[in-house]
């Protein structure tokens, strides 16, 4: 990969380690592997090799003081620019919203400078992507601001990207489309590999019993009776796909789960199913091993991914977490799989140190529950930074961009109102290469008659066109 030449003082937490991190990132998702014979410089002019006859891409840094004020910012005061006029001849079909700039650099901190500047054999950034890309993609704002909601998360509200209306960008992909085509500028010849797009379906089972034994055990007994009486439609609807699992028939949650299977079998999307390994809380589910067992084999039977799905109490307790993934790697008789924080319950950068030190490949919690959109400003799997511990950590964010209660239960939407926004976000991950990651649960909004779940049914091969 290109080598970042790094000439000015550096501050906690935008250190040397952390500045390459950004690079990597950005140079990661438009696929820079070979020498490209570009000089990709962070530093200030005077300690700039004036000889230099390379290309060169020159990133101006911002001050410290223009990295720590943004949190504290007045909301919608950060500068956007129309990358058409930057950018004319590339790029801004692909980005067809003006472009916020995050940090402007030192000395252009008016936001009267062009976000960038084309010479002849170099581009000029007047904007520094790399602080905006460390600081989107670590979450340092989380770590550095104490406001939680009701269950101890980070509010959406809090955030940069919330108060400075760039949400529902993948800002940080977006930047690096910007400099795909600057390199493309200098670097002519230079074909980058072209992103594809991909979807991501996942489904939490937040609870597999919407009745409780007592009603549960009336409607089987009601169900036997119908089958004594009507032995041959008993018969059929067993050969139906039940396989003797007798909940996939009288238990509306659990048959929501098979429901959420078909619809993916017919969209051939190769979705995952999370599951709960905690014990009856508040906000836990009643755990049953037997039937979660029963159903993984079912979905594992139809090649469908299983992951995990950390109680309510795990985010920041290490050695319940560590106990429910044990329960996990005994049901599926290995160590490393994926997965989701329950109740989106996450603290940077504690619950990626237990996801890491658990040995999972990758956790998708890192989406606001009260509000859709890019939480970390990419719909890139990335390998996020520590930044206490100034180092990567080893598993891989597959940042939520849009879950189903979002939009239902905290933003009261209409599933048109609710199935324009699915798309525009689609959309906008399409446009740069990334993954569309999207949660369905199997309860209250998937069954029968609810207007969210035809929704659903109807959107997913509408995603698969992007
Ligand atoms: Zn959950």
């Amino acid at each position: 990969m290109t080598v970042l030449t790094v000439n000015t003082p550096v501050f906690f937490p935008l250190t040397r380690k952390a500045l390459q991190y950004a690079w990597n990132q950005l140079a990661g998702r438009i696929k820079i592997k070979d020498k490209l014979e570009v000089l990709i410089y962070y530093g200030h002019e005077e300690n700039l090799d004036r000889n230099l006859d390379k290309p060169l891409i020159w990133i101006k840094p911002c001050t410290k003081e223009t990295f720590e004020n943004i949190l504290y910012l007045v909301e919608n005061s950060l500068t956007f620019q129309n990358v058409a006029h930057f950018l004319p001849d590339a790029g801004s079909h692909l980005i067809d919203q003006d472009m916020p700039a995050l940090f402007w650099s030192s000395g252009a901190e008016d936001g009267k400078k062009p976000f960038l500047v084309k010479g002849s054999n170099r581009i000029i950034f007047n904007v520094d992507i790399l602080a905006a890309t460390f600081f989107m993609l670590s979450r340092w704002e989380e770590v550095v601001l104490k406001t939680r909601d009701n269950h101890n998360r980070f509010p959406a509200h809090e955030s940069t990207a919330y108060k400075q209306g760039f949400l529902d960008r993948p800002v940080i992909d977006e930047y690096s489309v910007i400099l795909r085509e600057c390199l493309k500028i200098l670097r002519p010849r230079w074909a980058p590999e072209p992103s594809g797009f991909r979807l991501k379906i996942s489904h939490d089972i937040d609870s597999m019993s919407m009745y409780s034994g007592l009603i549960s055990l009336l409607l089987r007994t009601a169900g036997d009776i119908v089958k004594r009486f009507k032995p041959r439609m008993a018969l059929k609807t067993l050969q139906d796909g039940m396989r003797g699992f007798q909940d996939f028939k009288y238990n509306p949650y659990i048959k929501n789960i098979k429901w959420l299977a078909d619809v993916s079998l017919e969209n051939r999307i190769i979705s995952s199913f999370n599951f709960m390994m905690s014990k009856k809380s508040k906000y836990d589910p009643e755990y049953e091993l037997s039937k979660t067992k029963e159903i993984i084999n079912y979905l594992q039977a139809l090649r469908f991914e299983i992951g995990f799905h950390p109680g309510y109490y795990t985010f920041n307790n290490d050695t319940l977490f560590l106990m429910e993934k044990e329960r996990m790697d005994q049901v599926l008789g290995r160590t490393n799989y994926g997965g989701r924080q329950h109740y989106l319950r996450f603290e940077v950068p504690m619950t990626w140190r237990l996801w890491e030190r658990a040995s999972l490949i990758y956790d998708s919690t890192l989406g606001y529950p009260e509000q859709e959109g890019f939480r970390c400003g990419t719909c890139y799997p990335y390998q996020p930074f520590d930044v206490l511990e100034q180092r990567i950590i080893n598993i891989y964010e597959c940042p939520l961009i849009v879950m189903d209660s979002t939009l239902a239960n905290y933003k009261h939407i209409n599933t048109i109102e609710a199935e324009k926004i699915i798309l525009d976000l689609a959309k906008r991950c399409a446009c740069v290469g990334g993954v569309f990651t999207m949660l369905w649960h199997n309860t209250s909004l998937c069954v029968k008659n609810h207007p969210y779940r035809e929704m659903y049914r109807k959107l997913l091969p509408l995603l698969q066109k992007f």
